[in-house]
């Protein structure tokens, strides 16, 4: 087989799915998904919803590109979409955003989460500061910008993070902390405390925070908190989101990033060579859905709790130990009885589609290979599905279907 240069190996491996021959594999959730096609399996494992989103979004997608919004966007987002992510971060969370200086619209938070990465971090001695478990996409973007990835754990059931950890973890030599609240994949909120002193570590130690805030508005009790908010964050924060979970449009890939101006510039100096721009309708049409009424938000969160709660019920009659979402699409769950000796959670969700027709993703792919056993029971199901779905799926998991 030809050898292949690059930083490729590293980036594949960083995320764990590089195997025996250096032959990549794709991530787990393409795998899990293609497998639930074969199969027929009712699919809770990647997280997208099996509804479209909000009618008058799709329809000013379809007006854009009527309209003649065909052509490149301006590098930093169509002025209407940066207004209204500038005019959602005033509403909901009381933020000033410069909509002209702070904010960048990039593809999906993957891309805003690449260019940081790749303009914040250079080389091994940077540290990245990650809960984990993590997003997959966070350990491979650290390992392409060369940076060295320091995993923070979150144990079940609540997966709120010990503060002694967390506070050995960050060093002057962190760059920059990411922080993913509302947190995939666990569903965990979190904690007042483990906000403050997320604040308090990075600021003693000059780290740049970067939060992933994609389900910002999946919260089931009360509402989300950007850690940009809390005193003395604002000035070393970048904010990114995305209209992907929100707008149940996970294909359009219209992200931003918003911070101090020197920040979004480095960015976007980065980002301009990554994709130069974005699908311009859809950055209309998400800057539409960002300016809806506080009723289509509330909805969303209310409708996905409904959700949660079915999904948690039939999991639990199924004999699992779950953790109780408080946002997200997710929900975990602990299937050590239906664990074979010696079998994880990975071949555990391997084998159930074929086995009971239902895919789900085991938690130890978000997990460094060396903490893989501490998280070898536990399973992470999607909620975000029709009522009927998830019914279908608990019936499954029951043997009752
Ligand atoms: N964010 C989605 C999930 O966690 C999937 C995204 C992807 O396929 N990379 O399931």
């Amino acid at each position: 087989m030809r050898q292949i240069p690059g930083a490729w190996r590293r980036t594949a491996r960083g995320a764990g799915l590089l195997g025996p021959g250096d032959v990549p594999a794709p991530t787990i959730f393409a795998e899990m998904t293609a497998l639930a096609a074969r199969t027929g399996a009712v699919n809770l494992g990647q997280g997208f919803p099996d509804e479209d989103g909000p009618a008058e979004v799709l329809a000013a997608a379809q007006e854009a590109i009527r309209a003649g919004a065909n052509q490149y966007a301006p590098g930093r987002g169509v002025p209407e979409l940066l207004q209204s992510v500038a005019a959602h971060q005033k509403r909901f969370y009381g933020l000033d955003v410069d909509p002209d200086r702070e904010v960048v619209v990039t593809a999906g938070a993957t891309e805003a989460l690449a260019a940081t990465l790749l303009a914040l971090v250079d080389g091994p001695a940077d540290e990245v500061v990650v809960f984990e478990p993590y997003y997959d996409a966070y350990a491979a973007l650290v390992a392409l910008s060369g940076a060295t990835l320091v995993p923070v754990p979150l144990r079940f059931p609540d997966f709120q993070p010990d503060l002694d950890e967390l506070a050995r973890a960050v060093t002057d030599r962190t760059r920059l902390i990411i922080v993913n609240d509302p947190h995939n994949p666990t569903g965990a909120v979190f904690s007042a405390e483990a906000r403050a002193e997320i604040v308090r570590l990075a600021e003693r130690h000059d780290a740049w925070i970067v939060t992933d805030e994609v389900y910002e508005h999946l919260v089931f009790d009360g509402a989300h908190v950007p850690l940009a908010t809390l005193p003395g964050a604002a000035e070393r924060t970048l904010s990114i989101s995305s209209g992907g979970k929100t707008f149940s449009a996970t294909g359009w890939k219209v992200g931003w990033v918003t911070g101090p101006a020197d920040l979004v510039d480095a960015v976007l100096a980065v980002k301009q060579f990554l994709t130069y721009t974005n699908a311009t309708p859809f950055q209309h049409a998400i800057a539409a859905g960002l300016a809806l009424p506080g009723a289509y938000f509330a909805g969303i969160a209310a409708t996905l709790r409904a959700k949660r709660d079915l999904l948690a019920a039939g999991l639990h009659d199924a004999g699992y130990a779950v953790s109780p979402a408080a946002g997200t699409y997710f929900t975990v769950a602990d299937a050590s009885h239906e664990l074979e000796p010696g079998q994880d959670a990975g071949d555990f969700c391997r084998a159930l589609p074929g086995r009971v027709g239902v895919a789900a993703i085991p938690l130890t792919a978000f997990v460094s290979p060396a903490h893989r056993s501490e998280y070898a029971s536990l399973v992470r199901f999607a909620a975000c599905k029709r009522l009927e779905v998830i019914a279908e799926a608990s019936a499954r998991l029951r043997g009752s279907a």
